[in-house]
């Protein structure tokens, strides 16, 4: 495996988190041994009001933090928008983009996802691309004409693998605890690897794809070992210390 793709372990808090859930960003950053900070790379997004807090907090920890969203601009009139130069300026070094519940609950396109993964890389910041059908579009068979659809419009082709993650989340399998077997897992990110590459020839190999859907710790260990799975995107289980961390010590 390429140092490009190192795994990745990535918690998405989404809209969960008061300042006293700092506690939970400190037991991660405690539980973060060598063992595994040599292993692996470890992300937390929590919402963007404890950014500056964590970040002070994690400070020489080796735990990243990332945004969960960022505007296409890099200023100017949005009210309740956050560009990525703000992100980065509280301490973020990531920022999912795409995410399906931006997707949905904002009407985000691919163009639109695309247009902030690239200010997300014009602030010095890490995009994760989120891409993923609905329960839907599997059951019709479109799966991966719909992964194809997604990388092809959200993911930028100039972008080098190492300042890009993809994460294929299918819908049906966020917050559910229903997951796909991991030769269903094999298949759809293989597929992706291949999109990627036909998208930015020659750099399918070197870019990490996460897998995110209901991963727990008991079922971490059998999807995080499957071939072209860089790592996870959690959310649900990030939220907990002890859980984020049984996940990544499937790398252990
Ligand atoms: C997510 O929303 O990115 C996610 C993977 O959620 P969960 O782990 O709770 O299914």
């Amino acid at each position: 495996m390429s140092f490009a793709r190192r795994p990745l372990v990535a918690g998405n808090w989404k809209m969960n988190g008061l300042r006293a859930a700092l506690a939970e960003i400190d037991a991660v950053a405690a539980g973060f041994d060598p063992g595994l900070r040599e292993r692996i790379d470890l992300l937390i997004c929590p919402p963007a009001t404890l950014l500056a807090a964590a970040a002070a907090r994690l400070e020489g920890t080796g735990v990243a933090l990332g945004g969960q969203d960022c505007h296409t601009q890099a200023s100017g009139a949005h009210t309740g928008d956050l560009s990525a130069a703000m992100l980065a300026d509280a301490g973020a070094r990531f920022v999912i983009v795409g995410h399906s519940e931006r997707r949905a609950d904002h009407k985000e396109s691919d163009a639109l996802v695309l247009a902030k993964a690239r200010a997300a890389l014009a602030a010095g910041l890490t995009p994760i691309v989120c891409v993923g059908e609905t329960r839907a579009e599997r059951e019709a068979g479109k799966a991966e004409s719909v992964v194809a659809t997604q990388i092809a419009g959200s993911v930028p082709p100039e972008a080098p693998p190492e300042r890009l993650v993809v994460a294929y989340e299918p819908v049906w399998a966020i917050g559910t605890g229903l997951t796909p077997t991991p030769q269903d897992v094999a298949k759809i990110h293989g597929f992706a690897r291949r999109r990627i590459d036909a998208l930015s020839p020659g750099k399918g190999a070197a870019t990490r794809i996460l897998y995110g859907g209901s991963v727990k710790p008991e079922n971490a260990r059998e999807l995080l070992h499957v071939s072209d799975v860089d790592g996870a995107l959690v959310g649900g289980a990030s939220l907990k210390a002890k859980d984020f961390l049984a996940i990544a010590a499937a790398y252990l």
